[in-house]
């Protein structure tokens, strides 16, 4: 049982303003594991105090000394990789094999990259008789959610204290524990009091509290395109940039002459990473009718292979989903695709056989899903493929498009370059094709729906800069 019960704020674990405690759960057992101080906005107010006390100071600190920081904080969580993964693992239901992997190892990298960016970006450059400087926009807030936390929280907190901002962290209450591991390791290492501050508590006061404050100077978000909305609206009233990274409901086209027993095991593992809980997750497959029966059989295969199980142990490759309030709803999104009349080829709303307790979903399959129906429509957050099958090339690029949603895509081809037409064609910031590796440096956000900005690599830097020019 963890119990953290105080608040970083200005350098220092301080007591929250307000008496409350929220709990944390293990999502394989529904036992709780820890408890987290249920913040208040008087204690948002607080940390934005600090962190623009801090900003001028933490501005001007030499660009190698900010890398040499940023570079002592990836040391720091990588040195705690067993215990952080662990924890997450817990707490969202990611296999711990791949937690350590992913929850852990990719936010360490991030970290790690920032403090070469510092180093290697070019901070000026001239345009005709201007000077153009690149410099830091002020305080950040930061609100993430738990499907992902540390790595979320990382893509935000690590190129904002590069680039020179101050920091107020608002973490997800569903899996916040990494993010108080995060401030032990930036304050042991050394970042001066008020660059980084994290408070806990619930989206609807902590979270708006911090969206809203006019001393906040950028409002970084990712979550659901309800809370983001919410978030742009309160953000508005003084004119902070905001940068969203919402849902999504991502196309995966196969095409006619792509080989199958490739595309169907690679486009089930992009659906189901993380039990589903991805927002990138490639959640309808858009396939030729033609080879309609192929792919069931073969999609009913890969998802079989998918055993839920107890997230810690080793032979597990599809844990629990992350609370009890996504377990239901994604049961409810099973029921609403029978009853709007998708062919369940297998899966289902029970619980998975012996695992009654526990967040558990079983791995499920509709097929002759067609574009209008929920689950082709809403972003499930489970793991639950929709299969829709199209006649023509056209037809396939259309049903891809069909969607308020624009993050990601995959294309599959025996042909490369005319996967990559098609990718081209698809509205959403990254399309994979034929399973292309995954590149942390390449940027990554929304079309329409599923945000605005990017993050990862040197555009995700580059979002928390302003820039000015001097004529002379
Ligand atoms: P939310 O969008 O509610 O949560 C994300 C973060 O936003 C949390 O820190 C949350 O705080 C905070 N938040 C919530 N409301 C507000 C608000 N009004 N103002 C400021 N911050 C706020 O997601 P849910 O956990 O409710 O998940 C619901 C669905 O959202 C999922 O099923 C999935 O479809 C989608 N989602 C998408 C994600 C993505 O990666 N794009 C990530 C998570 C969810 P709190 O601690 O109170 O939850």
């Amino acid at each position: 049982m963890e119990v953290r019960d105080k608040l970083y704020i200005d350098g220092a674990w301080v007591p929250s303003t307000g008496k409350g405690a929220i709990e944390v759960f293990d999502s394989n057992t529904e036992e709780v594991i820890g408890s987290i101080p249920e913040g208040t906005a008087e204690d948002a107010d607080k940390a934005v105090a600090a962190a623009a006390r801090a900003f001028e100071d933490w501005s001007a600190v030499s660009h190698e000394e900010r890398s040499k920081l940023l570079a002592r904080a990836a040391e720091g969580l990588g040195a705690r990789t067993d215990e952080i993964a662990e924890t997450v693992s817990k707490e969202v239901g990611m296999p711990l094999s791949l937690a350590k992997i992913i929850q852990v190892g990719l936010p360490t990298g991030v970290f790690a990259e920032m403090a070469g960016k510092v180093n290697d970006f070019e901070w000026e450059r001239e345009v005709g008789n201007s000077l153009i400087v690149r410099e830091p926009i002020g305080v950040v807030g930061a609100i993430t959610p738990w499907n992902y936390p540390l790595y979320q929280i990382a893509l935000k907190v690590a190129p904002a204290l590069a680039a020179g901002c101050t920091v107020v962290l608002k973490p997800s209450e569903v899996a916040p524990l990494n993010a108080f591991a995060l401030a032990d390791v930036l304050h042991d290492v050394g970042f001066p009091p008020g660059v980084f501050n994290l408070v806990t508590g619930f989206g609807n006061v902590v979270g708006e509290a911090i969206a809203g404050h006019p001393k906040v100077d950028m409002v970084s978000f990712t979550g659901s395109t309800r809370a983001g909305k919410r978030v742009m609206a309160l953000a508005a009233e003084s004119v902070k940039k905001v940068a969203l990274e919402l849902g999504g409901k991502s196309a995966n086209i196969i095409l006619e002459d792509a080989d199958l027993d490739a595309a169907i095991p690679a486009g089930m593992f992009a659906c189901y990473l993380n039990s589903g809980q991805t927002c990138s997750a490639l959640t309808r497959m858009v396939v030729p009718r033609s080879r309609l029966a192929e792919v069931e059989e073969k999609a009913k295969a890969a998802a079989e292979s998918f055993v839920p199980g107890n997230s810690l142990e080793a032979t597990t490759n599809l844990g629990p989903l992350a609370s009890a309030i996504q377990r239901d709803r994604v049961r409810g999104y099973i029921e609403k695709g029978i009853s709007e009349g998708a062919k369940l080829v297998t899966g289902g709303v029970e619980a998975p056989e012996g695992l009654e307790k526990g967040y558990f979903v079983r791995p499920t399959v509709f097929s002759e899903v067609t574009r209008d129906m929920t689950i082709a429509q809403e972003e499930i957050f489970g793991p639950v493929l929709s299969i829709l099958p199209y006649d023509t090339e056209e037809e396939a690029i259309a049903i891809a498009n069909d969607s308020i949603y624009g993050l990601a895509g995959g294309v599959w081809s025996a042909d490369k370059s005319h996967a990559e037409q098609v990718a081209r064609r698809i509205r959403t910031g990254q399309v994979d094709i034929n399973g292309g590796a995954f590149n942390p440096a390449a940027p990554f956000g929304g079309y329409k729906q599923s945000g605005i900005g990017r993050e990862r690599g040197e555009f995700g830097f580059e979002e928390f800069l302003e820039t000015k020019s001097l004529q002379r």
